[in-house]
């Protein structure tokens, strides 16, 4: 059998992990990425704004149980230690004047799930008898193993296990849209319960982390992710071609032939890792597909916003990450702190809401008179940029049907967060089904050859 040569179409976390473990096996690999940039929805961006910056398209967090992503990182050299602030779970929303409304800590010296059990017992903003619910709720949860029989919409499941909506609104919602980007009305309660058993799974753990732990970037994304990725691969022989959207892909007897500006190139092998959005133009001429098609035409989209407001780099918050309680912003974080960004204020907004009607100058100007109403030291703020990334994740919705890496077209592979069936859109769910394809290619040629 002839080496395959693969064709990845993407280069997002998806594309990027098929590369480096395809390299990796020695097979000859090209990426077509359609942008200027690799990446995608994890990338850093240049904005001319009273002078250059480079902003995240969106702050992202990474959870300690990522363990495809951190030892991807690690293997292509990144410490971790240099990239990420590890934190130990920890939610505290500030309302006026700094009050902290809720907080909940996890406590470093009891393993998981009882760090967590501890932690909910003794927050502050919950009554005892909410407390008492949320511990209940919890432990039900451990111990029918992270499993439901129906899975159905999470604020309807916290509603039938004696959930409060003042203990819904102060924790499970805020829960639900960091981790799954998606209202809880319409959030799938099996995927919730999928991230809560990783976060609280001691599978990985080592001395003093977590997989609840939170891990914030440290550098911009593309540096911790697009770049030292393309060094890797690049090293390796695989090619990149940016601004190569691909238009067709026309599977024939022994491959297949990509179509993009520069006319047709073959490949014996394709694995697609692009967004579910761009896959109904690629494989529409491929009739094995036409479930995946009708699968991805259901699915639905949510926005992320990130208004970064940039003030006198003297001024710092109490801490480099807070939840934000009766606000349209939900969470604020210190990139000075973080990335020595000194001054600039990322403010996340997950999810859809009455935010998207306002234009991004309105929005700029709302969230700063919030940021000011909850630490009113804030001095004016000198710049704003609005980043809206509105299709920025798929709606994590109950029994969503989520396509195989491996397709009914022969050597035609999907890629993509959509396609971890176990998680929502995440990094995490990116990478394992990038390596996944890549693993796919490498077991097919070991059979046939
Ligand atoms: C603002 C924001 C915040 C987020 N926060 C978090 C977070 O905190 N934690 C977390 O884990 N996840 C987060 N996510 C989700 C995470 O970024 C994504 O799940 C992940 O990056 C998806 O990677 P992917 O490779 O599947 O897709 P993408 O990153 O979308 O990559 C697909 C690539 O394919 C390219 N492409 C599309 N069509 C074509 C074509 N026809 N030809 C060639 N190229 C094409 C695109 O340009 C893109 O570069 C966030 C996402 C956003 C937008």
């Amino acid at each position: 059998m002839n080496k395959p040569h693969i064709a990845i179409i993407g280069g997002g976390c998806a594309g990027l992990s098929a590369a480096a473990t395809l390299v990796d096996h020695g097979f000859p690999v090209t990426i077509f990425e359609s942008s200027s940039q690799l990446g995608g929805r994890a990338r850093s961006v240049q904005i001319k704004n009273n002078g250059i910056h480079l902003l995240d398209n969106g702050q992202h967090i990474l959870l300690g149980a990522y363990s495809a992503t951190l030892a991807l990182l690690h293997k292509i050299g990144l410490d971790e230690k240099q990239v990420f602030l590890r934190l130990p779970l920890q939610i505290s929303m500030r309302g006026c004047d700094e009050n902290i409304v809720f907080s909940l800590k996890s406590v470093s010296y009891l393993p998981a799930p009882f760090d967590m059990l501890f932690a909910l017992l003794r927050c502050k903003g919950l009554s005892l008898v909410e407390r008492i619910a949320a511990i209940k709720l919890m432990a039900k949860v451990k111990n029918s193993h992270y499993q439901i029989d129906d899975d159905c919409p999470l604020e309807y499941f916290l509603i039938k296990h004696q959930q409060t909506k003042h203990l819904i609104t102060m924790l499970w919602e805020p829960l639900c849209l960091a981790a799954l980007n998606t209202p809880i009305a319409m959030a799938s309660t099996s995927i919730f319960l999928n991230a809560l058993n990783d976060s609280f799974s001691k599978k990985g753990c080592s001395k003093g982390k977590k997989n609840s732990d939170f891990l914030l970037p440290k550098l911009d994304l593309s540096k911790i992710i697009a770049q030292p990725l393309t060094k890797y691969i690049t090293a390796r022989g695989a090619e990149i071609k940016l601004n190569r959207q691909v238009l067709s892909l026309i599977p024939n007897a022994d491959g297949f032939n990509l179509e993009t500006r520069d006319g047709q190139s073959f490949f014996s092998h394709v694995i697609i890792a692009t967004p579910a959005t761009s896959l109904d133009k690629l494989i529409s001429s491929c009739q094995k597909l036409k479930t995946v098609l009708t699968q991805i035409q259901n699915y639905s989209y949510q926005p992320i916003y990130t208004v970064y407001l940039q003030y006198p780099v003297t001024t710092q918050l109490p801490d480099v990450m807070a939840g934000l309680s009766n606000t349209l912003g939900q969470w604020v974080f210190d990139k000075g702190q973080l990335c020595k960004q000194n001054g600039l204020i990322a403010v996340v907004i997950s999810g859809s809401g009455r935010h998207q009607a306002l234009t991004h100058e309105q929005l700029a100007l709302q969230v700063a008179e919030e940021l000011q109403q909850v630490f009113p030291d804030m001095p004016k703020s000198l710049w704003c940029k609005v980043i809206a990334e509105k299709r920025a994740t798929f709606s994590c919705t109950p029994n969503l049907a989520r396509p195989n890496n491996k397709t009914l077209q022969q050597n035609l592979y999907l890629a993509g967060d959509y396609t971890y069936a176990y998680y929502p859109a995440t990094i995490e769910g990116a990478i394992r089904s990038g390596i996944n394809c890549a693993n796919l290619i490498a077991d097919s040629y070991r059979l046939a050859s």
